[in-house]
């Protein structure tokens, strides 16, 4: 219960309280209360006369239904309840002695990507601000108990897709990068899109600071669609475009991710595909190997193969990295959360 409290921007908070009798000033110490553990006590009377009124429970993001932990211990994974009985997957991962979350979007997704366990189950529903906002603060929260230090990375990698939930997404981040509370860094945060046009456009129009990832898959509309079935309503080539849009207007590198599956697209002719594929825009390549799903019988791409993939795209120029694998034997990996009671071991 936080009556939407968290779904607001400082500003649109500033205007409620103003619409109820409070000052402007009585913003900040509320935005306190909500993001840095300010307390009660310590409000201007007023304030804690309508904030007594509020009946202002939970402050430690959403309810654990399940939770889990990889064996290396390096992964936490959490199916969080929402208040109408849907749930979503949150993740929290240790890259090189930095946390980075992984937060979801929507309930499921509409994207349908082939190997893809949320895109397997299908669209329920977008996340709201505030629902977005809970994952994160949850994910706080549990830092802060175990004594394990500041979140620092976000990735919007988990379920749904984010450019498919857009003013939602944007409101979230507002609200969660604001300095005077949270304070997550704009230049830690990626917003990963399976390449939802109008989103990439209206990201760079609006300037926005986060970074971007964009999923590729395939260098030629054949293989990307057979992937990617919303590649048939955003084909490939308006998807290059858009990001040399994106590229120019924000001067900003783009992630293009491509997730390596055995005899589909793993050749080094694909590999050479995509370096003519995505020449003069500033890009940085990830290879992830495919992570396993049960309704998916494609393999992932073997050391060699990868090892070969990626010199070959250096070869041509590129910035490539191979994706550390987090979390599989908790299905917390790239293209595996799915929101229901999935597998793993606490
Ligand atoms: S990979 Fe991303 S965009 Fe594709 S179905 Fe899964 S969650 Fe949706």
């Amino acid at each position: 219960m936080t009556s939407g409290l968290y779904g607001l921007t400082f500003a649109e908070l500033e205007q409620r309280l103003r619409s109820e009798g409070l000052k402007s000033i009585h913003a900040r110490s509320l935005w306190s209360w909500l993001y840095r553990g300010k307390s009660p006590e310590q409000f201007p009377a007023p304030l804690k006369r309508w904030w007594e009124a509020q009946e202002l429970g939970n402050k430690s993001g959403g309810k654990v239904r399940q939770e889990w932990q990889s064996s290396d211990g390096l992964t936490r994974k959490w199916l969080l309840d929402l208040s109408d009985g849907e749930s979503v997957e949150t993740v929290l991962m240790r890259f090189s002695g930095r946390w980075t979350a992984c937060v979801s979007s929507q309930v499921g997704c509409a994207m349908g990507c082939v190997f893809c366990a949320t895109g397997q189950a299908g669209f329920t529903r977008h996340l709201g601000p505030e629902e977005i906002v809970d994952q994160l603060r949850h994910v706080q929260a549990y830092l802060e108990a175990e004594a394990l230090g500041r979140l620092r990375n976000v990735v919007l990698m988990g379920m749904g897709e984010p450019l498919h939930n857009y003013e939602a997404v944007m409101q979230a981040l507002e609200i969660v990068t604001d300095r005077r509370g949270m304070n997550l860094g704009p230049g830690n945060i990626t917003l990963s899109t399976v390449g939802v046009i109008p989103g990439i456009r209206r990201m760079a129009e609006e300037q926005r600071p986060y970074h971007l990832a964009v999923s590729l898959h395939g260098a030629r509309e054949e293989i990307r669609s057979a992937l990617v079935p919303v590649s048939r309503r955003w084909p490939l080539d308006e998807l290059i475009e858009a990001c040399r849009f994106y590229g120019e207007r924000t001067e900003r590198r783009i992630f293009f991710e491509w997730t390596l599956i055995e005899g589909a697209n793993d050749s080094l002719e694909q590999a050479d595909e995509l370096a003519e594929l995505l020449q003069g825009i500033p890009a940085h390549i990830n290879l992830i190997p495919l992570n396993p799903t049960s309704a998916y019988a494609g393999q992932a791409t073997s050391c060699g193969p990868v090892q070969a993939f990626k010199g070959r795209l250096k070869e041509r120029g590129y910035v490539c990295t191979v994706r550390q694998r987090r979390g599989i034997d908790v299905a917390a990996g790239c293209g595996q959360l799915r929101g229901g009671e999935g597998v793993g071991r606490l």
